[in-house]
């Protein structure tokens, strides 16, 4: 597809249209990832972070957090409980915290790999070269990071550097390594940023396939009120029909795009989604493309500090919880539970 089909289908508004995009997606999705469903368990082990994100609520500079930082006790217990629940892959997310030292990450998938049958996602941001090959040689698996937008004004915007100084390192460059150090790689975009205009989009759409992702999670932007793009003291300033809302519909859009541009990819139907939509934002992120979703398994105490927008889905439920509603979800759109880690089809 080229940027201007794709820009078409962004901007299309026609309900019989829209239907056949779901369709051809949906068909697409089965013909080469199946019917099943693969669980991953999202533990959020750390809310500190040393990015300014002008997005993000857990960002450095906001004092509305409190923040945690999980033991290696309780990350343990965490993939146990990814394990119990018969999930394939335990995903350990954070803020940017060089609060975790190398080792000690490594140490820990090296216990994971050792002591449960799970796969090991990263999704730590922006560490170093030697981090990500450390952790890979440790046995982790994939490797989740973001490039949010394709478009460099904007993403210098709502990504400033703090100082200098700042190691802030150029995503796209880092999923390049990742591939090179052997990882499946994950990237994605938020949908609807202020200043993301429909022809950035649609290019961001066009680089999932240019750099051959494994994983492709994609959810509409929510602004949170502390943050500087929320507040709206940062933006880049376009025209208003220029503007990609950050709608439920246009979520679907781009879950569906990304399928028919990367047929093979695994592809979550998240929690930003079905933040928009508590009731069916998930069967229908399944049923217009998507393959994964990410119960989570962060402990109640913890998980109501990883507050990256306002009112996020599950933020209040046990793991226990999060686990029998996502199977009741599966089995209500006739779909079925992914068996094993659930990795990219060769
Ligand atoms: N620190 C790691 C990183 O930056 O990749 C992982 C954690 S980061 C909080 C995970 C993702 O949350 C980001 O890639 C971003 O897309 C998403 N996110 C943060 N703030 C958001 C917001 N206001 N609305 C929607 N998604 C948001």
């Amino acid at each position: 597809m080229i940027n201007t089909e794709i820009e078409k289908w962004l901007r299309t508004t026609d309900s019989d249209k829209l239907e056949e995009l779901w369709k051809l997606a949906d068909t697409v999705r089965l013909d080469n990832v199946g019917d099943e469903v693969h669980l991953r368990g999202l533990l959020e082990i750390s809310n500190y972070c040393c990015r300014a994100c002008a997005y993000c609520g857990i960002n450095c500079q906001s004092d509305e957090v409190t923040r945690y930082r999980m033991n290696e006790a309780e990350i343990m217990e965490g993939a146990n409980k990814a394990a119990a629940l018969n999930y394939g892959t335990v995903v350990m997310q954070s803020g940017e915290d060089y609060g975790f030292s190398t080792e000690f990450i490594s140490n820990i998938v090296r216990r994971i790999k050792q002591e449960t049958p799970l796969a090991v996602t990263l999704s730590f941001g922006e560490r170093s070269y030697g981090d990500l090959k450390a952790w890979k040689e440790a046995g982790a698996d994939r490797y989740l990071l973001r490039f949010e937008t394709s478009n460099p004004e904007l993403y210098n915007l709502i990504h400033p550097k703090l100082n200098k100084d700042d190691s802030r390192r150029d995503r796209i460059a880092i999923l390049k390594e990742l591939k090179e150090i052997g990882y499946e790689v994950g990237s994605g975009v938020m949908i609807g940023i202020p200043g993301q205009s429909y022809t950035s989009l649609a290019e961001d759409i066009k680089l999932f396939a240019k750099l051959d992702l494994d994983m492709i999670g994609v959810g509409p932007y929510i602004p949170d009120p502390n943050t500087p793009l929320g507040a709206g003291s940062v933006r880049l300033e376009i025209a208003s029909d220029e503007q990609v809302p950050n709608s439920e519909i246009m979520t679907y859009k781009v879950i569906a795009l990304a399928r028919l541009m990367c047929p093979q990819a695994n592809i979550p139907s998240t929690t930003a989604l079905a933040t928009l939509n508590k009731a069916r934002g998930r069967e229908l992120g399944l049923m217009r493309g998507a393959n994964v979703v990410m119960p989570n398994i962060t402990q109640p105490k913890y998980r109501i500090h990883y507050t990256l927008y306002p009112n996020k889905a599950c933020l209040t439920d046990t793991a226990e919880a999060c686990h029998q509603c996502m199977q009741l979800r599966i089995e209500s759109i006739r779909r079925k539970v992914g068996q094993g880690q659930g990795g990219r089809k060769k």
